[in-house]
């Protein structure tokens, strides 16, 4: 179990200019939350509090916030601000703001009674969802959704999709209801059943040939040995997308075998507001199915580890 994960006492935080305090109802857990617990990215801040796939209650705005009222039932997710001046955010690519802040990572997030948010990167939900079901929409789903769009599917296309976890699952039926086909690899069995519940066309172990040229590929799980198979497994002008942000070193590639004839290879960085409002009004009009394994708030080192352990179906999900 991560031993960077410890219980505080903190008082209830007062809610600035522009900002919302929420009471959590629920947090999910993302794969980032043990990138950060284990080491594998750097803390930006110390004893930061985790999650930020938070599902809450707004009990108070402070100065200048307008988007939500007390009362509100609102969704915290991973960008939790930007400067809103530089080039990249003003050419739509806030992702990219070398300014951004994330919550969990440089402030407190959801993995806790209550927290405040920035009133213009806090969410409105979709309906047609349970709280525990709308957690890990809010960054599995937005980055899998964003993962989706970087690996440009041609329409009914197919889309092999490395890792089936929380956020996979989500992307799977988005592509599924946008016409693709979508073949999984993954070395858990219980995730190629869940695959195969929801209706891909194939699921096999991670290093599997494919049973048809792709014209896309994502890679959720975070193993660089998986990016040449990937790219192997692609059709001419066939996409790979890196979905996560953290990857273990990719081995050397063959040009031959793994990038000539014009298949491209690229990575995903956080979202856009714009890709977060285009996801979660696709997860209603889709009526995606969201699988969750609920544990207590007290549980938290559990379901990292459980994560760690690829123990997790669906996505985690701490719950009051
Ligand atoms: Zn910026
Ligand atoms: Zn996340």
């Amino acid at each position: 179990m991560p031993d960077s994960v410890r219980l505080a006492e903190r008082p209830i935080p007062e809610p600035g200019a522009g900002e919302l305090l929420v009471r959590v109802i629920c947090c999910g857990v993302c794969r980032t939350d043990l990138h950060l617990a284990e080491g594998d990215l750097p803390p930006r801040a110390p004893r930061i509090t985790p999650g930020h796939e938070v599902v809450g209650e707004v009990v108070a705005t402070g100065p200048g916030a307008t988007r939500f009222h007390a009362g509100d039932r609102v969704g915290v997710a991973w960008l939790a601000g930007t400067d809103g001046t530089c080039a990249y955010c003003r050419a739509g690519k806030e992702n990219l703001c070398p300014a951004s802040v994330y919550t969990g990572w440089d402030r407190h997030g959801g993995y806790a009674e209550y927290l405040t948010a920035a009133d213009a990167f806090v969410h409105a939900l979709p309906a047609g969802f349970s709280d525990a079901e709308l957690a890990p929409l809010l960054c599995a789903g937005i980055i899998g959704y964003r993962a989706l769009r970087r690996a440009e599917v041609p329409p009914g296309g197919t889309l092999g999709i490395w890792g089936f976890g929380g956020s996979a699952h989500l992307a799977a039926q988005i592509a599924m209801g946008q016409g693709a086909a979508v073949h999984v690899f993954t070395r858990a069995p219980a995730a190629r059943e869940l695959a195969l519940s929801l209706g891909v066309a194939s699921a096999q172990d991670s290093f599997d040939p494919t049973p048809v040229p792709l014209d896309s590929a994502i890679i959720f799980a975070p193993v660089g040995t998986m990016v040449p198979a990937a790219l192997a497994a692609l059709g001419r002008g066939g996409t790979c997308a890196i979905a996560g942000i953290y990857l273990t070193d990719i081995p050397s590639l063959n040009y031959e075998r793994h990038l000539f004839q014009e298949r491209t290879l690229r990575s995903v960085t956080a979202n856009t507001r714009g890709d977060a409002a285009e996801f979660l009004t696709l997860a209603e009009r889709l009526r995606i199915k969201v699988t969750t394994t609920p544990y207590s708030f007290d549980q938290a080192g559990q379901a990292l580890a459980d994560l760690a352990a690829d123990r997790v179906h669906g996505a985690a999900v701490l719950s009051m």
